[in-house]
């Protein structure tokens, strides 16, 4: 299902000005504006709203629109593994017993509670079935089910994946100074109303398909918040991991601002259409002729007089002179 992503009309200039606590922020890749929680996807090449991850196996983002239906699926795949795990190590469980009973009773010790009630597996196939389908189903609950407990905890603050990325950088920015701890996740609204936020207002329902509250641009904040999120420090911090450049520094930048690094580690100028239009009024001169005439460079053997030298009257002799000389 769709993820959902940036709509046409949305300009948090425009319309939402008086509303707005957070400066809009740019998309560089869609050249729009991007909503509050969103990310731009290099994959899908949209900004997704409220992004939460691109995920590989399903070939599609996880974000506000098909997010609870992304953990119900999680939580059906642990369920259906915990009970496949269980059926299967009853059935295990049987097995064993069933041997132990027989054994007692081979030995001449009748038991009379004798009691089968199952049907018992005796080919080393129907074995080994058996433990393969454990270990599949093992190896299923283990990765998607912790995947669930994460996804859960993740919904029980109301924050997406990305998120709570972000927040382990700022808690360490925090720790170093360079955030104020007052600055809050504005999003988080207690455990029940962020669940309520996921899957709907109306508890019992939580199981149904149905897509998150809200359109997806506008979230509900914690009133008693009031700084935006993430703090600009943190974006700072992104574009300047080492300190922001001092005035002359910016200006020493500025000027390599047409560089880049080649493949090879070279800085490669990129040209200015005004720079390219001179190079190619006046090029620079060559600094070594290159006198090196290819062997396959037929033209250039033959030069106007050789033509007519080139002729059927030409001696064999005279021809291998002229060819030597050349070479
Ligand atoms: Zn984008
Ligand atoms: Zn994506």
């Amino acid at each position: 299902m769709d993820p959902g992503s940036t709509p046409k009309n949305y300009d948090p200039v425009k319309k939402d000005a008086t509303k707005q606590k957070q400066k809009p922020r740019w998309c560089k890749d869609c050249l729009a504006y991007k909503p509050p929680r969103a990310h731009h996807c290099s994959v899908c090449n949209k900004c997704i709203l409220r992004m939460d991850h691109h995920c590989p196996w399903l070939n599609n983002c996880i974000g506000h629109k098909n997010h609870p239906h992304f953990i119900r699926f999680l939580g059906s795949v642990s369920f259906a593994s915990t009970y496949g795990v269980a059926l299967i190590c009853m059935r295990i469980w049987y097995v064993i017993s069933y041997q132990n009973q027989m054994n007692t009773y081979f030995r001449g010790q009748v038991d009379y509670k004798f009691n089968v009630h199952y049907t018992p597996v005796f080919t080393d196939s129907q074995i080994f079935s058996l433990l393969f389908v454990v270990i599949v189903f093992f190896a299923l609950l283990f990765t998607v089910g912790i995947l669930t407990l994460w996804q859960l905890w993740y919904v029980s603050r109301n924050v997406s994946t990305i998120e709570s990325f972000e927040m382990n950088t700022i808690d360490d920015m925090k720790r170093r100074g360079q955030i104020p701890k007052e600055k809050r996740f504005p999003y988080d609204l207690g455990v029940y109303r962020n669940f309520q936020a996921m899957f709907g207002d109306n508890m019992p329902f939580w199981w149904f398909p149905k897509t998150s509250k809200g359109d997806g641009v506008h979230f509900e904040v914690d009133p008693e918040i009031e700084n935006e999120w993430p703090p600009r420090e943190y974006y700072l911090y992104k574009k300047y991991p080492n300190g922001k450049p001092s005035k002359a520094d910016q200006a020493e930048l500025r000027r390599y601002k047409h560089h880049r690094r080649g493949s090879e580690g070279y800085l490669v100028k990129q040209l200015t259409p005004e720079e390219r239009e001179a190079l190619v009024n006046n090029p620079p001169k060559q600094a070594v002729e290159e006198e090196y005439i290819s062997s396959t460079d037929y033209d250039s053997l033959y030069s106007e007089e050789e033509v007519e030298e080139n002729s059927d009257e030409e001696s064999l002799m005279a021809r291998q002179r002229r060819i030597t000389k050349t070479e």
